[in-house]
Order: structure tokens, then C-alpha cells, then sequence
């Protein structure tokens, strides 16, 4: 049996962020992810947005890590060579009411320590954003905010990760976690056993699960499905800040917004779900398009291109769980991280590693970290002169396979081979945009699969969609 100092469990944004920030330091950790994939939970399926901080109560474990996370965000996606924008975030009042709502927000946002907040009049708001529906009265205006891609930033984080020393176990759903005076015996649904002498609890929907194999029965988690529609990068300028309505009990309600790609993004709904269900459904979309048209009349439904949904996973005390196990010594819960998540990562898992690891393991430095990644994956930011250099060194990126996305066979090839690697035609999406347009892989599906097939030296009716049984073709017919 394998033996690492740390095992993270789930492979979203807080454990990725967990697992970058324990290579820094001499330990030996892995990574435990039961899908085929990372980025798989509420880290796939949420806004991107780096959220200033003004809505989380004071005092809270998701204001102080908000707030935190949002002074870390463009340093940490820069280092990761992930695209990340500061567009500033609007949250516009439709009454009254709401008018006056606004100046407890910034109120609480003051508390929180966001800086530059500021009470915009209709006039100001327009200004900034003209598509804004004639009925807005104002808003309060968030310049720390931004946009990142959740899924992009969970992948270059373990992928960084992995570079510097982490191992992964991708289809590891951890079953049985049992301590021993050492520390853990976790093992898998399909018998794989490691052990381990701190078990970092990030399994999001999962935590409760997790806390109670290993002994603890105080992490409880409830499900939040937030349905969204994406928009064709034609509509990427509509809007240039995220807009959101004023806050409601069930959160921040739905935004338009742009993505850190170009798209827009409308969504997400709030509905109480006993699993993690992350199914759309007509009413959730409906119920978007009329609410986004309440922000913005003219808003270009016409060009939505998908629909997707996310759970958040949040625990039964409405803030984030960050701490080590009452019941269980050596047990590091990151449980019940919803919404501000993404944002909080990477100041959450400074915390993890800084303070509660350090309470149980000796951190001495690894000299030889190196967080950043190769100029490759930059590749679409690139000048056209450091294109064609690449290209002349390696001709597959003078290939353009995704039409829509303009992704090339390059940047497919590099998605299977670096890590965290890609063995699924999602997967490849995932990490590279390719079928993420308009036409969304109804071109470029076969070719990715094609290169896949020819890189895991694998034949084609073996490559998948995504996980098990979700092979994409089931023979030759010829
Ligand atoms: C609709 C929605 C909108 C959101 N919008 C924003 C936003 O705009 N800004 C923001 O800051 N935050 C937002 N969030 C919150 C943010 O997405 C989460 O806080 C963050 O993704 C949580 O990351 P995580 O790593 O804790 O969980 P996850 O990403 O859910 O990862 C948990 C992982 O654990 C794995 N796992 C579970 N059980 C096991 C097991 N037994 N063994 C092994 N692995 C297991 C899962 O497969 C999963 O990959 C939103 C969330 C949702 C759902």
C-alpha cells in the first residue's frame, strides 16, 4: 500500500487549491477524486465570479476567506496561466427598497474590508452599462470584482500540482477511511487501498459523507441546484460588469454576466434538491430568461448555446467549514463551501496548509517549487510571432481543429499529455475549449476523439464521452 503524508479528498477548486499550496513544502501528498475527471462538482457548474466580498455577514468564515481569496485571484490565475478579468460587479435595485438595501451592502461590504465601494445613481449606472433595463434605480458598484473560469483554474492548480510531486487517483470514490494510531487506511469503491497520516476533507456534496467514514458525524450538507444559460461570444460584450439583483435569503439570485471567455451567462436558479441532481430543466431556463430580460430588456436569448447546472454544496451552518476534526484528530474538514468558493480557494487553502497542517506536520519549504506552468498554455493569448514560433518547433499548433474556438490539434495533444491528462473527449474540452462554441463539438468531436484515440495509442470505439460507459461509438459499421 502506498503511504503519503497528506490525502485531499475531491478534486474541485478548494482541493486543488489544497493540494498546490501542500507542494510548496517536503511532504508527499495525493489527491482522491471518484470521477473519471477533476473539476467534476460545483467547480465544472458555477458563475466564475470572483466575487469583491460585500455579501457574506461579517465575521464569517465566508467573508474573512472572500475577501482574502479576492486579493489573491489575478496573482494566483497569472501564475497558473489562467485567464482572469477585473470587469467589477453591479448590484442593481429595482425599488425603492431595494434602493436602500444598497447602502447596508456596502455597509457590510466596508465591514467585510472590500475596498472602493460606491452607491452608483441611475445615471452613473447606465453609463456603465446601457443595455440596463429603464426601471433599474441605481446600484452598488463592487470595482474588485471579477471573472475567472472555475473549471480552468481547478485544473491548472492539481495540473501544477501533479508537476510539482502531488500524485492523483482519478475513479477513487473513497469508501472506507479507517484510523489507525499512524493516521488513515482510505480505500476505494474498487478495492484500491493508501494510507496516509492527514485526510484534508474537500469533497464538497460529498463532505458529510466523508466526515462520517472516518468517524465524525457533524458535518451536515444540504444541495442547491443552480441551473444557468450560456450565450454565444457574440454576445460576450452585451454587458462589460456582472449584474447582479439585490440578495435574497437563497442567495445572490441570478446574474448576467460576461465569462472570462467571451460568453454571457445567465443564471443561476436556486432550488432546494435531496442529491446532487445536475439536470436542467424548462421551467429553471424560463425562469432565467424572464428574470435576465427584468435586467436587461434587450438581452440576446437567440443566442444561447447551452444550458448547465451546478449543486452547492452548503453545511447546516451556513458558513464555511475550515478546521480540524472535533471527533477526529487529523481530519481537516473543508466542508460545506459553497458560493463564495472559488473566490475563497486559494486564501482557504493557505489556511489549511499554514495553520492546521502545520499544527500536525513539520513544513519545511520544497526549494524546487515552480508555480508556474509552460508559455503553451498560453497559447490563444499569444502575439501571432510567438505563435509561429511555437508552431515552427511543433506544426500541430498551426493545425486548428474547433473551428468556433479556434483550439488546434496542438493544443489537444499537450491536454493529453501534461497533466492533470485528459482521457476523455470532455475532458479535452475542459482543459481546452475545443466544442465549447457555438456549433458545441458538432465539428470538431469526431477530430478530438480521433487525436485522442491516437494518443492513448487506444482504438476509437474505446474513447469516451466522459466516464465509464460513455464510449461515443459502439463499432465500425464498415
Ligand atoms: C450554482 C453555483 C454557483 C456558484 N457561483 C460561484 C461564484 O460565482 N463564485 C464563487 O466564488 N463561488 C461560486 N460557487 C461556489 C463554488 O463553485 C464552490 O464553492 C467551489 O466550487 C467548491 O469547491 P470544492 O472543491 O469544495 O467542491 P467541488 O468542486 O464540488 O469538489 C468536490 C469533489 O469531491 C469529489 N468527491 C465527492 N465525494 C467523494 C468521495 N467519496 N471520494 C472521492 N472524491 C469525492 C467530487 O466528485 C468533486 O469533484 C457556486 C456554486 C454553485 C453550485
Amino acid at each position: 500500500m502506498k503511504s503519503y503524508d497528506v490525502a485531499v479528498v475531491g478534486g474541485g477548486i478548494v482541493g486543488g487549491s489544497v493540494l498546490r499550496e501542500l507542494t510548496k513544502y517536503k511532504l508527499s501528498v495525493c489527491l482522491l477524486e471518484k470521477e473519471s475527471d477533476v473539476a467534476m462538482g460545483q467547480s465544472r457548474a458555477n458563475s466564475g465570479i470572483v466575487h469583491a466580498g460585500f455579501d457574506a455577514v461579517p465575521g464569517t468564515l465566508k467573508a474573512k476567506f472572500n475577501v482574502a481569496g479576492n486579493r489573491m485571484m489575478q496573482a494566483y490565475a497569472e501564475e497558473l496561466g489562467v485567464k482572469y478579468k477585473n470587469n467589477g460587479s453591479l448590484v442593481v435595485a429595482f425599488s425603492e427598497e431595494e434602493l436602500e438595501a444598497l447602502s447596508a451592502l456596502k455597509a457590510r461590504g466596508e465591514a467585510n474590508g472590500v475596498p472602493r465601494l460606491q452607491i452608483l445613481s441611475v445615471g452613473e449606472l447606465r453609463e456603465k452599462e446601457p443595455n440596463i433595463s429603464d426601471e433599474a434605480l441605481g446600484a452598488l458598484y463592487a470595482p474588485t470584482g471579477g471573472i475567472v473560469c472555475p473549471y480552468g483554474l481547478t485544473i491548472a492548480s492539481i495540473g501544477n500540482a501533479m508537476d510539482n510531486g502531488a500524485e492523483l487517483y482519478l475513479d477513487f470514490e473513497a469508501v472506507k477511511i479507517e484510523k489507525s494510531q499512524n493516521g488513515f487506511t482510505v480505500g476505494s469503491a474498487d478495492g484500491r487501498e493508501i494510507f496516509c497520516k492527514l485526510v484534508i476533507n474537500c469533497a464538497g456534496y460529498g463532505s458529510g459523507k466523508i466526515a462520517k467514514l472516518a468517524g465524525d458525524d457533524s458535518v451536515k450538507i444540504g444541495g442547491r441546484r443552480g441551473e444557468y444559460v450560456l450565450l454565444d461570444r457574440e454576445s460576450g460584450n452585451f454587458v462589460s460588469h456582472t449584474l447582479f439583483f439585490a440578495p435574497t435569503k437563497l442567495g445572490k439570485g441570478i446574474l448576467v454576466s460576461p465569462t472570462v471567455d467571451g460568453n454571457l451567462l445567465l443564471g443561476p436558479t436556486a432550488e432546494e434538491v435531496s442529491e446532487n441532481d445536475v439536470s436542467t430543466s424548462a421551467a429553471g431556463i424560463a425562469s432565467i430568461l424572464e428574470k435576465a430580460k427584468k435586467m436587461c430588456p434587450a438581452v440576446p436569448v437567440y443566442n444561447g448555446i447551452t444550458s448547465f447546472a451546478g449543486v452547492r454544496a452548503y453545511s447546516d451552518k451556513h458558513d464555511f467549514i475550515i478546521e480540524e476534526s472535533a471527533a477526529v484528530e487529523g481530519l481537516i474538514h473543508c466542508a460545506g463551501v459553497e458560493s463564495p468558493g472559488l473566490t475563497a480557494a486559494p486564501a482557504i487553502a493557505e489556511y489549511v496548509v499554514g495553520e492546521l497542517v502545520k499544527r500536525r506536520l513539520p513544513l519545511q519549504k520544497n526549494e524546487n517549487f515552480c508555480g508556474t506552468r509552460k508559455a503553451e498554455f498560453y497559447f490563444q493569448s499569444l502575439s501571432a510571432e510567438e505563435k509561429n514560433k511555437i508552431i515552427a518547433d511543433h506544426p500541430a499548433y498551426g493545425r486548428i481543429v474547433c473551428r468556433c474556438e479556434q483550439i488546434t490539434e496542438g493544443e489537444i495533444v499537450r491536454a493529453v499529455r501534461e497533466n492533470p491528462p485528459a482521457r476523455s473527449v470532455d475532458a479535452v474540452k475542459r482543459r481546452t475549449r475545443a466544442g465549447m462554441g457555438r456549433c458545441q463539438g458538432g465539428f470538431c468531436q469526431p477530430q478530438a476523439a480521433e487525436i485522442l484515440a491516437r494518443e492513448l495509442n487506444i482504438p476509437f470505439e474505446q474513447v469516451r464521452k466522459s466516464g465509464a460507459g460513455s464510449e461515443l461509438v459502439t463499432g465500425a459499421v464498415k
